[in-house]
């Protein structure tokens, strides 16, 4: 990693370099934020969508051009939600108006203003992309301040109760994934013409997993083939109580003689990875770390158990994997919980006990529930989005 410093003793990472191309396609930078999964990953997707038509460079201004202690935000980020998700609760109450969130901006923005320079550097790019509600309003003023307006566009990365952070109605377009996000932008001022709905970016290789064969895959997972797969996870940063649920639904699947095996995707929580390592299970159970074949896990699958996280049901969807959505993060995921369930995509359960329940019933066998919600998840799938929203970004510099 190479170090700048712009003279105010800040010391600051280099910011990277645009992907290589001919020359004469645009320049266009993404800022995320390596905090849980769905940042990164929308990021990512956006990436792979833009390939062969601009030069793109992913800046992740909280991670590695923030001070300390907002650079800690992504570590801290799983111990937060799990151990203090009324604090969670109270930041998402605060940021439930705007003029709070620009008041509290501004406030931090004469500390920050040297970062966010190190890392806008709007005279090289010419577009940006933001995937995370914090890396919006600053690069704008400094933009501003500079006199150096490039295009910017927002992609809201939570469906539908997404924090009124995500909608500054200066950007020059908005993305969203549903309706009543669409509704919350208007209601803080975007124009029409500025708010798009399109869906939630997702990988390209979950469109590519549609309609692969579930028992191919296990086998290249080291899986059993012909047994059913139950997938849990946390999201990226391993969130939820996921140890005393994977052994109740590991307990019930045995008592109820289900020819299942489980698979359960620590992410980056290494702890949480050495504690499923240790547990003795009563049914064959594969424990993971961070995967980056979440595509292969998910089609290989009959049915999931994850925090409701964006990221992880709009993939779900696309590969018409049925959910059991066990935990939300107060606040910002608890739309995400009706989006999938009013669409019958999945149920939520909260009680330990209820969620191995519930995996037993569905797990009966000749119960058709599994196979109707998968259809329905199919159903409510933007697979596409990603080619969509760098199509709608694009013609941002073409105007
Ligand atoms: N993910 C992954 N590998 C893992 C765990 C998660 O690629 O081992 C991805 C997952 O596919 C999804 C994202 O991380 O794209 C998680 O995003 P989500 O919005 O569901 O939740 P978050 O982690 O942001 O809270």
């Amino acid at each position: 990693m190479r170090y700048s410093s712009n003279g105010d003793g800040a010391q600051h990472r280099d910011a990277g370099r645009y992907s290589a191309g001919p020359r004469d396609l645009p320049r266009v930078t993404i800022l995320t934020a390596n905090v849980g999964g769905g940042h990164m990953a929308a990021s990512r997707s956006l990436i792979e969508a833009l390939d062969g038509k601009a030069h793109v460079k992913q800046v992740s201004m909280i991670d590695d051009h923030a001070p300390f202690p907002l650079n800690t935000w992504g570590p801290t980020y799983a111990p937060w939600v799990n151990y203090t998700p009324w604090l969670y609760r109270l930041v998402y109450r605060f940021g439930a108006s705007r003029e709070r969130i620009v008041t509290t901006q501004k406030a931090f923005y004469p500390l920050l203003r040297s970062y966010v320079a190190s890392m806008v550097r709007p005279n090289e790019a010419d577009l940006f992309i933001s995937v995370h509600p914090l890396e919006i309003e600053m690069p704008l003023w400094l933009m501003a301040e500079t006199g150096q307006r490039v295009p910017f566009a927002t992609v809201v990365t939570d469906p539908v109760t997404a924090p009124l952070a995500w909608f500054c109605p200066d950007v020059d377009l908005c993305v969203v994934a549903t309706q009543p996000a669409y509704e919350t932008g208007l209601s803080c001022g975007l124009t029409p013409d500025r708010l798009k709905l399109i869906g939630l970016p997702i990988r390209r290789a979950f469109g590519e997993m549609q309609g692969r064969d579930k028992s191919d895959l296990r086998a290249r997972l080291g899986l059993a083939p012909k047994k059913s797969l139950v997938l849990m996870s946390g999201g990226g940063a391993g969130i939820g109580r996921i140890v005393p649920m994977a052994r109740a639904v590991a307990k019930r699947l045995a008592q109820q003689e289900r020819d299942v095996q489980l698979a359960i995707v620590a992410g980056r929580n290494k702890e949480l990875q050495r504690r499923l390592g240790r547990q003795k299970w009563p049914i064959p159970v594969r424990v993971l770390g961070f995967v980056d074949n979440m595509a292969e896990w998910m089609r290989a699958s009959d049915l999931l158990l994850t925090k409701a996280g964006p990221g992880m049901l709009a993939e779900a969807a696309c590969l018409g994997l049925p959910v059991v959505i066990t935990d939300f993060i107060p606040g910002q995921e608890i739309g995400n919980v009706s989006w999938v369930v009013k669409n019958g995509a999945g149920l939520y359960e909260h009680e330990i006990e209820g969620i191995a329940a519930v995996v037993g019933e569905l797990l009966r066998p000749g119960n058709p529930t599994l196979e109707m919600m998968s259809a329905q998840a199919r159903a409510m799938a933007r697979p596409n989005a990603s080619d969509e929203i760098v199509a709608a970004t694009l013609r941002l510099i073409e105007r």
